[in-house]
């Protein structure tokens, strides 16, 4: 069975100051991030275990929070990668021009991500996503790890929203620390996920022609 492991960061926990600290990087990378991981690892165990004796009657329970666990991994992988030391600054490309397409132009998508990702009442995260169903960039307001997402959608940028992101340096100024955070996204990697996730489909072509 394949378990999860937690990916190593491709730059120092320092390296993103002074946007985002060394010690909120150290902690949210190597005990939040990681208690993700080590849930999904015994959460797969406990169901391995439930199909070994026959016992189904928690399998429910025990897929909602494989579904927490699993996706707080998945976005936390994502979100080290969309971030890089003295990035920033604006995509270019079939990226820039799908922006402009999607949301009428880069300040209209910088104003709605930040803005949804201010309004999560609680935990959650702000998306840029791909919606493979209709072809077409969206941004999400998840919240948790993997609630009000969108079926078929593949996530492209993610901005961490929880206060385990930003309150050891913002406190409650958190729309401080979604401001600071457009230094350093990774344009790159973003448009390499776009590349590739452009190309899915969930076969739906012929409903997207009858509606256009
Ligand atoms: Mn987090």
């Amino acid at each position: 069975m394949t378990h999860y492991v937690l990916p190593d960061l491709e730059y120092d926990y320092g390296a993103l100051e002074p946007h985002i600290s060394g010690r909120i990087m150290e902690l949210h990378h190597g005990k939040h991030h990681r208690a993700y991981v080590d849930g999904a690892n015994k959460l797969l165990d406990q169901l391995q275990e439930a199909r070994q004796k026959g016992a189904y009657d928690n399998v429910g329970t025990l897929a909602r929070a494989l579904a927490f666990n699993v996706s707080g991994h998945v976005l936390h992988s994502l979100f080290w990668r969309n971030l890089a030391p003295k990035a920033g600054g604006r995509p270019t490309g079939e990226l820039a021009q799908a922006i402009d397409k999607h949301f009428g132009n880069f300040d209209a998508f910088k104003q709605q991500l930040s803005k949804t990702a201010a309004t999560i009442m609680g935990s959650g995260w702000a998306a840029l996503m791909w919606d493979s169903f209709s072809a077409q960039l969206v941004i999400a307001q998840i919240h948790d790890h993997q609630s009000s997402t969108l079926e078929g959608a593949v996530p492209l940028l993610v901005l961490d929203a929880w206060e385990h992101a930003f309150y050891l340096q913002y406190q409650n100024e958190k729309t401080k620390f979604f401001e600071a955070v457009w230094n350093l996204w990774n344009w790159n990697d973003v448009a390499a996920r776009f590349a590739d996730a452009r190309h899915l489909s969930l076969h739906v072509k012929n409903v997207a022609e009858r509606a256009a």
